[in-house]
């Protein structure tokens, strides 16, 4: 048997949904079907004076709810199938947290740290140089993702803007506060995951979060933030925390401003004074709440079955296969989905590009307000879909989702 490929797991998910909901097949069928995927092969010329040819993506695969939405990601791992699966979930991402727009992705097969800053500069603007005869404010946004930064979105703005002959502040998000970025879009990811985290516990552990105990597996921008605001803002007791160099753990609570301050001077938590453990044993401790927050497939046929975590708060994209997912749910371990818990970074990117186009800029306190209350009705929204249905969050949250992006396309109509 072929092993299954990442979109074929996802839409194995958007299936079970979709059965539940009795979608019809040709709904079913504009739904799973991407609305364009462009693979594009651009030469760059490196320092030495040589060329190099590198392969990027650019998929838009729903837009019946507004433009297309979605991140750029340099790794070398990047591949169709990837960007295809994180355009489709972004569909999905996006309408159940209320944000009028489509999934979309891309991504360059690149190792950016074996690239100078010139030839990472040069890479990027041909790559959205390449990729925009499908790009611009009304039609698709990028956004930073694994591997890229507000550096190379001013690079994007800049590449675009030249061409239109105006600065177009609405052509990405995630820029520099000084180029038309918002204010608490840096933490925004990490604080849609707090809220979620905390929505979660009172729903599924009968209370809210302060004194319980949370493990959260990378420390990135989304882990580190996550720990912060958890820490900080809700009282949680954060007993350990990991990042590529392992695991940090604490019984007695990690004071998380210190391991942020730490990362932020030492680039990571190599060092950090807590007792060391392996990144398998963090997802294995036993907690009230586990938030995979590196990368994906970090929950597989291989450890589920050792999972103890009662809730499992999806930060990351895809850390759960659908293998695993099965197994969890068979054990009663409760998953808020990836693209219901991660969502604050695309609703912050919204209010960016809302400010942008509008050349009127909030408060943080006002940023945070509407973050609060789109996280919020999206977790209520999920919760009122799984308990009519009697299903898990996952399948709630698709069902959701699929129900805003049906009725759109049923109001539209299909052309001509
Ligand atoms: P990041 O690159 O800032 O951080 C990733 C973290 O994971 C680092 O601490 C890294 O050391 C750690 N890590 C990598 N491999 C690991 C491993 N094998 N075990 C343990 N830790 C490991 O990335 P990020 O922006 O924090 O994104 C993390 C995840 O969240 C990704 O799946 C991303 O797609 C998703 N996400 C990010 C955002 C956002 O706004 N940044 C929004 C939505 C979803």
């Amino acid at each position: 048997m072929t092993k299954e490929s990442l979109f074929e797991g996802a839409l194995r998910q958007f299936n079970k949904a979709a059965d539940l909901m009795k979608l019809d097949s040709g709904m079913r069928e504009v739904l799973s079907t991407h609305k364009r995927e462009l693979t594009i092969h651009f030469p760059v010329k490196m320092d030495d004076g040589s060329v190099r040819v590198f392969t990027g993506y650019r998929f838009q695969h729903n837009i019946a709810r507004g433009p297309a939405k979605g991140g750029v990601r340099y790794h070398p791992n990047v591949n169709a199938d990837e960007i295809k699966t994180l355009s489709f979930l972004m569909t999905w991402k996006c309408a159940v947290a209320g944000v009028p727009y489509g999934g979309a992705k891309g991504g360059v097969k690149v190792d950016p740290a074996k690239l100078s800053e010139t030839e990472l500069e040069r890479l990027s603007r041909r790559y959205f140089s390449d990729i925009s005869i499908i790009i611009g404010p009304a039609e698709d946004i990028p956004a930073p993702d694994v591997n890229t930064n507000g550096r190379i979105m001013s690079w994007f703005l800049d590449t675009y803007s030249m061409n239109a002959g105006h600065s177009t502040l609405g052509i990405v998000t995630g820029k520099p506060l000084e180029l038309g970025g918002s204010l608490g879009r840096p933490e925004a990811t990490g604080r849609g995951v707090s809220i979620i985290a905390n929505e979660a516990s009172k729903y599924f552990l009968g209370d809210e979060l302060k004194g319980k105990t949370v493990a959260i597996q990378g420390f990135g921008n989304v882990g580190s933030y996550t720990a912060l605001i958890l820490d900080q803002e809700y009282g949680a007791k954060i007993v350990a925390i990991s990042d590529i160099t392992g695991g940090y753990y604490n019984p007695d609570g990690i004071n998380a401003k210190e391991a942020f301050d730490y990362v932020t001077i030492n680039k990571s938590l190599k060092g950090y004074n807590a007792q060391k453990i392996t990144n398998e044993e963090l997802l294995e401790l036993d907690v009230d709440v586990l938030i995979p927050a590196a990368l994906e497939r970090a929950i597989t046929v291989e450890n589920a079955d050792k999972i103890r975590a009662k809730v499992i708060v999806e930060a990351a994209n895809g850390p759960t296969t659908p293998e695993a997912d099965e197994i969890l749910n068979s054990k009663g371990i409760k998953i808020v989905p990836d693209f219901l818990s991660n969502a604050g970074g695309v609703t912050v990117s919204y209010f960016e590009w809302v400010q942008g186009l509008y050349s009127y800029f909030w408060d943080l306190d006002d940023v945070r307000k509407a973050l609060d209350k789109a996280m919020k009705n999206a977790f209520k929204d999920s919760v009122k879909m799984r308990e009519e249905h009697k299903t898990d969050m996952r399948t709630a949250s698709y069902m959701v989702a699929i129900n805003k992006v049906a009725t759109a396309t049923r109001l539209r109509g299909i052309f001509p």
